[in-house]
């Protein structure tokens, strides 16, 4: 009975594990349906449904879970659209960039060739209209050699001023299209750089003297003679800093400057600092951004005042450019202005001596110089100390007759008196007066720089004693010739003669060719 009662309790307890097992099975199974359907909207897949396995409290949850993985797709669904839409639009975007940029590009190169017409007509107008204006020029020479009354000649003369303002007009225009157009070519030839700077302040010394301005160039001792370059575009680039600093100054002084740059040295070249200073009028903060630019003025009612076309600053700064260089500006309104820039220039290899042998016997020779600008002092007193002489420099006619008479006392009596015409109180001539007048002094070789305005003042320096009368502004090679001549030891090129005298006409023959009539 014991038996019958276990196996009984252990055939319950199996069919009781059993349905326990079955039972479990059914009612876990929508929960493995939901697990699946995750998984797939996992995989992306939102349209697959959960199967509604029971109407129980699971199937409850099945239908919940089946609506809301509606609900996702309708999103999904919007989504895609909208990013497709997107991408559609920023394809579009794309294509229409791509278009405007090859349009840009087509109107970039219309614009370069319609501006590359423009630089070779203007080239070409310039050129015909340089041919006529050379013969009016030429003619209206010609013509003034002849006979007229005051009235004609002072006609002539506006004719001959009109031409001129118009010829550098016409030269600024050819220049400038010439350097847009990307033809205009520096040459490379040897130069002296002394000739060059003083050839530029020679064309400008009338100007500077009709406005009662001091101009002088200074170049600094050390720096070598002889280059290779083009001194004809350096030229028109310093007249054209020049021409302007004496146009915006009503008084003082212009000052065009040449140096070696301190430091380092480039090989078989110079280093050169050009500056050219004036104290006129300055330019504002503002104008100095534009004025490098064609065609830009630093100020209407200036221009009205002074007159110009804004040209030569952009023609000279493209010409330093091609130089290697840059200019720069400092200028401070009411006080004036500083142009500046630096280029190398080859420095030719066989640099004969800047002065002759001859030099050497003036060795520490006394000399004296008297002018009242402080610059040309400076300037005078450089080159002279660059030739081994012993030059002192003062201020006025008074100060320099007490010098003259102080050395004479110590001993060394001055030898050479550099002196300037034009100072306030007494001038360069009260000087030759004072000495004259003094039968004590030991008379030394005087020679006169002025600015040459004066009608008869050779003549009168000559009668007073000087030994020569240079104009201004004095170049070092001038100076340095008049020296000589008066000491008696001419510059070996006098020397060596050569020279094509007027009373001794040589007989000639030249051949000229030229297309205009
Ligand atoms: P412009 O032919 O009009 O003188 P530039 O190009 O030579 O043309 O000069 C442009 C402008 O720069 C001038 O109109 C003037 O306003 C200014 N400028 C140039 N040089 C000087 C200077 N030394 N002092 C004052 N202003 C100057």
């Amino acid at each position: 009975l014991y038996l019958i009662g276990l196996a009984v309790f252990i055939a319950a307890l199996l069919v009781a594990l059993i349905t326990a097992t079955w039972f479990g099975r059914l009612q876990s199974r929508p929960v493995h349906e939901l697990v699946r359907v995750t998984h797939a909207s996992h995989a992306g897949d939102y349209a697959t449904r959960a199967q509604k396995l029971s109407e129980d409290e699971l199937g409850e949850l099945t239908d919940a879970f089946n609506e809301m993985l509606e609900e996702i797709e309708k999103r999904e669904l919007a989504l895609s659209r909208a990013r497709d839409e997107l991408e559609e639009r920023v394809e579009e975007r794309t294509r229409d960039l791509v278009n405007s940029q090859a349009e840009l590009e087509l109107a970039k190169n219309a614009a370069e060739r319609a501006n590359q017409a423009k630089s070779e007509f203007l080239a070409n107008m310039s050129h015909e209209i340089r041919t006529p204006m050379n013969g009016i020029i030429g003619m209206s020479g010609l013509l003034a050699a002849t006979e007229l009354d005051e009235e004609q000649q002072e006609q002539l003369n506006m004719i001959q001023e009109s031409a001129r303002a118009l010829l550098h007009l016409l030269n600024d225009i050819l220049d400038f299209s010439k350097i847009e157009a990307a033809k205009l070519e520096l040459e490379s030839v040897e130069f002296s750089i002394g000739k060059c700077v003083g050839d530029s302040a020679k064309l400008l010394a009338t100007r500077a003297a009709d406005k009662g301005i001091e101009l002088a160039c200074r170049i600094a001792p050390d720096v070598p003679d002889l280059l290779e370059g083009d001194p004809s575009r350096l030229r028109q680039v310093l007249v054209n800093l020049a021409g302007n600093a004496i146009k915006f100054t009503s008084e003082g002084e212009v000052v065009i400057d040449v140096a070696l740059v301190d430091g380092e040295q480039p090989s078989n070249a110079a280093r050169l600092q050009f500056s050219v200073r004036d104290t006129g009028i300055g330019i504002s903060p503002e104008a100095r951004k534009g004025i490098f630019d064609a065609f830009n003025q630093a100020d209407m009612s200036v221009t009205r005042r002074y007159g110009g076309t804004g040209l030569g600053l952009a023609i000279s700064s493209q010409l330093v450019n091609m130089m290697g260089g840059e200019i720069r500006v400092e200028s401070e309104e009411g006080t004036g202005s500083t142009f500046s820039f630096i280029v190398d220039f080859p420095v030719v290899a066989d640099q004969s001596m800047k002065e002759p042998a001859e030099l050497a016997e003036l060795r520490d020779l006394p000399a004296l110089v008297v002018d009242d600008n402080a610059t040309n002092r400076f300037i005078f007193e450089e080159t002279l100390s660059a030739w081994k002489m012993a030059p002192v420099g003062v201020e006025s006619v008074a100060q320099g007759l007490k010098k003259l008479r102080e050395a004479q006392n110590a001993g060394s009596a001055i030898r050479l008196l550099l002196l300037d015409v034009m100072m306030p109180e007494e001038d360069g001539f009260a000087l030759l007066e004072h000495i004259n007048a003094d039968p004590e002094l030991q008379r030394p070789i005087i020679i006169m720089a002025s600015s040459g305005l004066a009608p008869g003042e050779r003549e009168r320096a000559s009668n007073l004693g000087a030994a020569r009368y240079l104009v201004k502004p004095v170049v070092q090679s001038e100076l340095l010739d008049a020296v000589m001549e008066a000491f008696g030891k001419a510059t070996p090129e006098e020397s060596e003669g050569g020279e094509i005298s007027p009373e001794h006409p040589v007989g000639l023959k030249i051949l000229l060719a030229e297309d205009g009539i």
